[in-house]
């Protein structure tokens, strides 16, 4: 059975109904455009007549943001199939990653493992939102992501990149929290506030949920900037060893990954009637989104980390290794010397 949704601007609220009921409710001059999950032309009569429908944050269809994937074409009990089960990698990777990395985890910085939990938790959030298109599905999702960028630029930033308004105020902060100016203190201090800045977004991202999707993908900006600095750190353009060839090969990976996974995006979000109007079956490019970005992150964990262990402890060697064969597979930073 088919749902299909209706924009009361009077009431600013949204409900679904069962497709077989569309017509009773809508009248037979509206027209469901199903890839768009919006009816056409939006009625306000509708609104006045059944206000008990008014929607809250958990009904289904209440989130604004619009996929190209027909609602409810595969199951009546899953709105967007194939965006939601594109999600299932999501369990799998993060925790073979928590695995693979045990011994970066003890040696050099357990905080990675917050990333895999969190990865896994957005994948959960993606798949509740694409299951339901409710606004809580997407704030859930998004809320993951946020801290998922958050935790990453607080474990990996190098001191160097620490934003200069920031350390204006730093020395008060590592004063009043009776922290020392040493470089893991100094640290600390960031990931304070970094953590302060996360809770910040949380809330910010309740003002226009709309818009939220665009500044996620304004964290891919410090992320590469964090990535081209350790490209320059560790010279790694004139390093022609093995070791950092490696880790130059799944940098460039990542990055092609990355972009990839935004083309998918971009194309399914604004280019969805061009696409629909093609004589092909549509391609469901925000699932294929959902792997595409999955692997660039996570690539692009691995090289943060191996950057952050050669740097903080160049004694322990770490190196990119891959899982279950040596030439290919999952990348992860084996660490050669533990310190
Ligand atoms: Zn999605």
């Amino acid at each position: 059975m088919k749902y299909c949704s209706q924009v009361c601007e009077n009431h600013r609220a949204r409900f679904t109904v069962k497709a077989r009921f569309c017509r009773v409710y809508l009248g037979t001059n509206h027209k469901w455009d199903g890839g768009m999950q919006r009816i056409l032309p939006e009625s306000t009569k509708l609104c006045k007549q059944r206000p008990q429908l008014r929607s809250t944050a958990f009904d289904k269809g209440t989130s604004h943001v619009k996929w190209c994937e027909g609602k409810y074409e595969v199951t009546e009990y899953v709105a967007e199939f194939y965006n939601t089960f594109s999600n299932i990698p999501f369990f799998a990777l993060p925790p073979l990653a928590a695995y693979l990395s045990w011994d970066y985890s003890i040696a050099i910085d357990a905080g990675i493992n917050v990333v895999w939990g969190l990865l896994v938790i957005v994948g959960a959030g993606s798949g509740y939102f694409h299951a339901t298109l409710s606004l809580s599905g997407q704030l859930i999702d998004e809320w993951a992501i946020i801290w998922v960028f958050m935790t990453g630029f607080a474990l990996w930033t190098p001191a160097d990149l620490y934003p200069t308004t920031w350390s204006r105020f730093e020395r008060w902060f590592t004063c009043i929290l009776g922290l020392r100016p040493s470089t893991s203190d100094r640290r600390t201090a960031f990931k304070l506030t970094v953590f302060a800045a996360a809770v910040l977004l949380t809330g910010l991202s309740l003002l226009y949920p709309v818009a939220n999707a665009f500044m996620l993908f304004s964290f891919i900006m410090p992320a590469l900037a964090i990535l081209k600095y350790e490209y320059r750190y560790h010279d790694i353009g004139a390093c022609t060893d093995s070791r950092t060839q490696t880790v130059v090969r799944l940098a460039k990976t990542s990055l092609s990954w990355l972009i990839a996974a935004v083309v998918c995006w971009v194309n399914d979000r604004l280019f969805c009637q061009w696409w629909q109007s093609l004589p092909i079956p549509y391609p469901q490019l925000h699932a294929i989104w959902h792997v595409f970005i999955l692997i660039a992150a996570y690539t692009m964990c691995i090289v943060a980390s191996w950057a952050h262990a050669e740097r903080m402890v160049p004694s322990s060697h770490p190196e990119i290794r891959y899982w279950p064969f040596p030439a290919c597979g999952i990348p992860f930073v084996h660490i050669k010397a533990k310190p």
